[in-house]
């Protein structure tokens, strides 16, 4: 491992220990089970997703955007993610850095954001959109009392890979127990990928679950 890597590592540890596992990007790794999760919905594809999860039959996990549930983007959006049986969790509400807002600004979003989501049975939680945070902003997210979900495999499915790529780059070999897997929702390449990297990694005995299930047991 590059020095670079083993340095975010290490710090990865310490934050996870630090805040009591307030802040995670995998789930414990003596369990066969992965989460999938998808970002920046709800959008047009969404109803999609729902169908294709439905039709697999494996729960996932939304980090969705308040101003989007608010525009109504998909109406009854987050009572249809959780009729589906998914986890349901914030992404911001304007889908803005955090490390770009002022302390009261980024609270005032994460205020905006839980009430677009409103009261969900995991608690609050929240993915800092682009991934980026700094000390300044854990401190407010702890504060306001969110689990801080990250991730710890990128399909890196918002770099016009096609199908067939995306469910090469996701084999079960390539990942590990507990893993946290990142997609995003308004990808139609990821939507017609989902079926054979569900089906793949179920063959090779993952479970599926939500995040809170990952983590929780
Ligand atoms: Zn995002």
């Amino acid at each position: 491992m590059q020095l670079r890597e083993r340095v975010k590592t290490v710090a990865k540890q310490v934050l996870v220990r630090t805040t009591r596992g307030k802040m995670m990007w995998r789930g414990p790794s003596d369990a066969r089970r992965v989460a999938i999760t998808f970002d920046d919905g709800p959008g047009e594809l969404t109803e999609a997703y729902l169908e294709t999860l439905a039709d697999l039959g494996v729960p996932a996990t939304f980090f969705i955007m308040g101003y989007y549930v608010e525009q109504e983007h998909l109406p009854g959006a987050v009572g249809k993610y959780l009729r589906g049986g998914h986890q349901v969790a914030g992404h911001g509400f304007f889908h803005q850095r955090f490390t770009e807002m002022g302390a009261r600004a980024l609270r005032s979003e994460l205020d905006r954001m839980h009430r677009a989501l409103g009261v969900l049975p995991w608690g609050k939680w929240v993915r800092p959109p682009h991934g980026s945070f700094g000390p300044r902003d854990v401190a407010v997210m702890l504060a306001l009392d969110y689990t801080v979900a990250m991730w710890s495999f990128d399909s890196c499915d918002y770099d016009g890979a096609t199908a067939d790529v995306l469910v090469e780059r996701c084999r079960p070999e390539r990942v590990t127990p507990g893993e946290v897997m990142l997609f995003h929702e308004a990808n139609h390449q990821t939507l017609a990928a989902l079926p054979a990297i569900v089906r793949n990694l179920q063959a090779d005995g993952y479970e599926l679950v939500t995040m809170a299930d990952l983590l929780s047991d």
